[in-house]
């Protein structure tokens, strides 16, 4: 989508600092992390919303993918966390689906 932040930050036209990207996802680092690490994960075709995910496998995937890299390329051991901001009541400001993952401290909730 062409006025999409995100969708420029997948295409390169706006700059990021990448941590992972395959055919399906792209992820990045959070440029206001609100945790040591803050990594945003999004997928590359342009989704809103959570709630305008309309294929469930969508869902799988992007959560799998989250899980490998929280492991596997972040390396959060002690563990982390897993947002997902819905529409404006839920504190959704870049509206191109995403994940956050939170980590490297621990986290008060
Ligand atoms: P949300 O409030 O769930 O929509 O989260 C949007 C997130 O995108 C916020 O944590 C912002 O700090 C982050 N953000 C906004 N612009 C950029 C950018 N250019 N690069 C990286 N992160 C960004
Ligand atoms: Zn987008």
């Amino acid at each position: 989508m062409s006025d999409c932040l995100f969708c420029k930050i997948i295409d390169g036209s706006i700059p990021s600092d990448k941590v992972y990207e395959d055919d399906d996802i792209f992820a990045f680092h959070d440029i206001h992390p609100k945790a040591p690490t803050h990594v945003l994960v999004i997928p590359k075709i342009h989704i809103p919303t959570l709630a305008d995910v309309e294929n469930p496998d969508l869902l799988g995937t992007l959560m799998s993918k989250v899980n490998h890299i929280a492991n596997d390329v972040l390396k959060l051991e002690a563990g982390y966390r897993i947002v997902i901001n819905v529409r404006e009541g839920g504190g959704q400001e870049v509206f191109h689906l995403h994940v956050h993952i939170l980590g490297g401290k621990k986290l008060p909730f």
